[in-house]
């Protein structure tokens, strides 16, 4: 059975990085019939943000990405935080010293720092000596029992033999480490990263590990640590970096990465679920100008076409992508609803005079139509209240020079007679175009000053178009803007 998770720590916010991550991750299970798992990192306390924890999974679920076993949901190999776990680190760590592959470290923290200190006055990379792997071992289990503080350290011999084959990359062998050994159990009870990481991969029988190529460094490590251990170690898919259109590095400081910021700018799901696939492959025959929907990309995955190159996301497909999510949505009556309740809150956010003057008009049959229309010309809901469509909420507020408000008049006394089935933009068109004829104005002229009483704007859709959807969605009168 396909078992996968996506382990991230909770320093900070889920980011396209990471959800392209967990992403690939589910779509791997899911196109195997596998589980989804979603487990916590935090061993490192120092780096752990408060609330983390709870937005990652809110986040998660916000893109659908919903796992069959985590810290909410459950399961039968938790709990799923790694705090929690701490003592089944300590019993294999203990077991790692029982077999000789581990060792307890009594180095205090000045000595470790006059190392460091005298590999960098010697341009050297930093490496701990090695000196207690040499203790004797019931020396060093007496200092334990004295209470001395110590931590555990692994026997990292061989990773010059260490060679596995990458899903992705394919055989992957890095040669001698410069390091020297690694500590597994911190004085202070917690773990490191590889020890709990390996512990968890095999207690909760991970079968697969996709995770970012930043972590390749690290696997011939955990190798190690599986073979110590006489536990076999799962499949690795390494995935390769996520880069910014530029080929510049994502950064947590940019604010455009993270799921808020998209989600906050009217970014459906969906829409990031295509732009971070589109970047990252994995998809044989995609016609990039169809969105496919989150059982679409799991029907399609196909984890031997994920390339090694590092991929670029391109920004520029992203409002593509939003534009024809919401005319998918806009095909189910459910998920209307939902947009039609939104907008609501938006508008009445956007526009509610708080003396309550302003009667805005939210009827639902109407935003739908607003919907319909606008669907065409926005890329996200937040687009309707943006000031090119303030129009369709509230009346600018114009000032017309005596003649021109003489024309305005006129042409509202005509159009006050038109019988509503004739208010088609077609037929508007020609009466507009009659209009100035009769009256001396050129169309041209006469197009923009309607333009700007209804709208305030300089350029925008048709004039017809806007008169006859003002027309048909509120109880809207043409009229001069300083008289509505
Ligand atoms: N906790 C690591 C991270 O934050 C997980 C790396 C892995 O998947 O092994 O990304």
């Amino acid at each position: 059975l396909v078992r996968v998770r996506f382990a991230p720590s909770p320093t900070g916010l889920l980011h396209l990085g990471s959800i392209r991550t967990a992403l690939y991750n589910y779509l791997f299970a899911k196109s195997c019939g596998g589980k989804f798992i979603l487990r916590i990192e935090d061993t490192d306390q120092s780096r752990i943000v408060h609330g983390a924890m709870e937005q990652l999974e809110e986040d998660l679920e916000w893109i659908g990405l919903k796992p069959d076993e985590g810290p909410t949901h459950g399961g039968p190999y938790g709990p799923y935080i790694q705090s929690q776990r701490l003592d089944t680190y300590k019993d294999v760590a203990n077991e790692l010293i029982d077999r000789k592959a581990a060792y307890m470290c009594f180095c205090t923290e000045y000595r470790l720092d006059l190392l460091r200190r005298d590999a960098l006055r010697r341009r050297q990379v930093p490496r701990y000596d090695n000196r207690c792997r040499y203790l004797d071992p019931d020396e060093a289990k007496k200092r334990s029992q004295d209470g001395e503080k110590y931590c555990i350290r692994f026997k990292m011999d061989g990773m010059e033999k260490v060679t596995f084959s990458d899903i992705i990359y394919g055989t992957i062998n890095f040669g001698a480490s410069e390091e020297g050994d690694p500590v597994i159990l911190k004085a202070d009870g917690f773990p490191t990263y590889h020890l709990a990481n390996i512990v968890d991969d095999h207690n909760m029988r991970i079968s697969h590990v996709l995770r970012g190529v930043e972590w390749q460094v690290s696997t011939p490590k955990h190798i190690l640590l599986y073979r110590a251990l006489g536990w076999d170690p799962p499949f690795y898919a390494h995935l390769p970096l996520i880069l910014n259109a530029d080929g510049s590095k994502l950064s947590k400081r940019q604010g455009d990465i993270q799921v808020g910021y998209y989600r906050d700018n009217g970014i459906f799901p969906a829409a990031l679920l295509n732009y971070v696939t589109d970047a990252g492959g994995g998809f044989p025959n995609r016609d990039r100008n169809v969105s496919l929907t989150l059982e679409d990309l799991i029907s399609h995955f196909d984890i031997s076409r994920v390339g090694s190159n590092s991929c670029r996301l391109q920004p520029d497909r992203l409002p593509e992508f939003n534009r024809r999510e919401l005319k998918r949505l806009l095909q189910s009556e459910a998920s209307t609803q939902q947009l039609v309740q939104k907008i609501q809150d938006m508008v009445k956010k956007k526009f509610s005079v708080s003396d309550g003057s302003s009667q805005l008009d939210l009827h639902e049959e109407h935003i739908r139509r607003i919907l319909l229309w606008g669907s065409d010309r926005i890329h996200c809901l937040q687009d309707l209240v943006s000031p090119d469509f303030a129009f369709l909420w509230v009346r600018p507020l114009s000032e017309h020079k005596s003649e021109d408000k003489g024309l305005i008049e006129k042409l509202s006394a005509e159009l006050m007679d038109l019988p509503s089935e004739r208010f088609r933009k077609d037929v508007l068109r020609s009466i507009l175009k009659e209009f100035s004829e009769k009256n001396g104005v050129t169309f041209g002229q006469f197009m923009k000053l309607i333009r700007h009483t209804i709208s305030g704007l300089k350029d925008g859709p048709g004039v017809a178009e806007m008169l006859e959807l003002l027309v048909s969605i509120h109880d809207y009168t043409f009229k001069s803007g300083d008289e509505a």
